[in-house]
């Protein structure tokens, strides 16, 4: 059915990789291309499947991802890189007329703030050119985005308040490790909370507000409001919404090392001379900290994520809980990685899935709300993200 070329080769490469592979009827001509020839060539081995090629790219480079775009002619591009990359791939699918799907919005290096604009602005190119964008399709966003349209779609007339609750009950082991690219968890972590309420944002001061919240399966865990990037693109494509906000779990031991990192200056982006050297602390500590691809061996427990939405249907008040738990071992025992990589390169392949059946294909550069969630939530079952429903229960918020 279709070509597709997969940037990156870390933790959601990897699943997303397997993944693709599995789906051989939908993907039937696959590569991989990432900064480290050898890290795609021990996927491919992993999978054990020899017809997958393998590239060596550095997608901050506009021409060299022209090039490798020109050979290879991919229908859709997987950017699963991290997010200083997207607006030079976004870039290269513009100059080659190829299709865009990422997990991640784009970050400038030097300044750790995320926001759409930078991506939005490509809309009208996408559009001149015939091309589909598909914004943020890992889990949050992606999933999360994907049962709050799926909850718009079926269960309310208006959505007015909507709370995304992310929970890793999972124990790796290590006292400190971060469960994807240490640079960008630890970035968006240590930012202000954002939240929004009345038609406007509301900031806090980083993990101030807090609370516990029961999680199927799981039970109470201390839950922290951070600012996550879905919420600007669902309070504007679902305008009745009155608040949106974005909750995720830390242990103690977690909260009491970032708080070391950051007190001793490890977590600054601003480049210090080291013996002569340029060195930025954050990237050094990433360095010396657990690589994420490699905690998946002795990872037991589950995540549990979903959204808490309460609304009006049928001129009624009713709440709703759409939720997923993943086990970071049946993860780690399909793919080699832990849950957290899985829950996010699983809903990216679903994505290129979508595009290349012709279902979620229109030209411009979109969030996945703005497609027809069913066929996706379809695939979340037959795909390893299966998802429960709770109506009317008690949200806790
Ligand atoms: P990793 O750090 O494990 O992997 C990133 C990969 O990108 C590495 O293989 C790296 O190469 C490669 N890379 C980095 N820079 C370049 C470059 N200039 N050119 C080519 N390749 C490059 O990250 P993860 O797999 O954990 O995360 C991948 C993405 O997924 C990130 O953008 C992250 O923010 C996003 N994410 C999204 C989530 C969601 O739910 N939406 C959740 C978790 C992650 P090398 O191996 O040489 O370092």
């Amino acid at each position: 059915m279709g070509k597709v070329l997969i940037i990156g080769a870390g933790g959601v490469a990897t699943v997303a990789a397997h993944k693709v592979a599995q789906n051989a009827d939908v993907f039937t001509d696959i590569m991989i291309a990432s900064r480290t020839l050898s890290k795609c060539d021990a996927i491919v081995k992993a999978i054990g499947n020899p017809t997958i090629k393998t590239a060596q790219v550095d997608a901050d480079d506009v021409e060299q991802l022209v090039a490798l775009f020109e050979s290879f002619r991919p229908d859709i591009v997987m950017n699963l890189a991290l997010p200083y990359q997207d607006l030079t791939i976004m870039d290269a699918c513009l100059r080659t007329g190829v299709n865009y799907l990422d997990t991640a919005n784009y970050e400038p290096k030097d300044e750790a703030h995320f926001e759409y604009s930078w991506q939005w602005a490509y809309k009208e190119r996408f559009e001149q050119a015939g091309l589909t964008a598909i914004l943020g399709c890992g889990f949050d966003p992606g999933v999360t985005s994907v049962y709050t349209a799926y909850a718009a779609k079926h269960h309310f007339d208006e959505i007015h308040y909507l709370d995304i609750v992310d929970c890793n009950a999972g124990n790796h082991h290590k006292a400190f490790a971060t469960n994807f690219n240490p640079e960008i968890n630890i970035r968006e972590i240590t930012q202000k909370g954002l939240y929004w309420e009345n038609g406007k944002w509301i900031e806090t001061e980083p993990l101030e507000i807090h609370r516990p919240l029961t999680y199927p399966r799981v039970g109470a865990r201390e839950s922290y409001l951070l600012h996550h990037e879905e919420l600007e693109s669902l309070v504007k494509n679902y305008p009745t919404i009155k608040r949106a906000r974005f909750w995720m779990t830390f242990g103690q031991e977690y909260l009491t090392h970032l708080r070391v990192i950051q007190n001793i200056g490890m977590a600054s982006i601003v480049p210090i001379d080291y013996n002569g050297m340029q060195i930025v602390p954050l990237q050094f500590l990433k360095a010396v900290l657990p690589n994420p691809q490699e905690l998946g061996e002795n990872y037991d427990g589950e995540t549990s994520i979903g959204c808490r939405i309460r609304g009006v249907k049928d001129g009624k008040e009713r709440t709703y809980y759409v939720y997923n738990n993943c086990s970071h071992r049946a993860a780690y025992e399909e793919t080699g990685m832990q849950g957290v990589s899985y829950t996010t390169g699983v809903p990216a392949m679903i994505g290129a899935m979508m595009f290349l059946k012709g279902i979620w294909r229109k030209a411009g550069v979109f969030n996945v709300e703005e497609f027809d969630p069913d066929p996706f939530m379809e695939q979340l079952n037959k795909q390893g993200l299966p998802w429960h429903e709770i109506f009317d229960g008690d949200l806790e918020l």
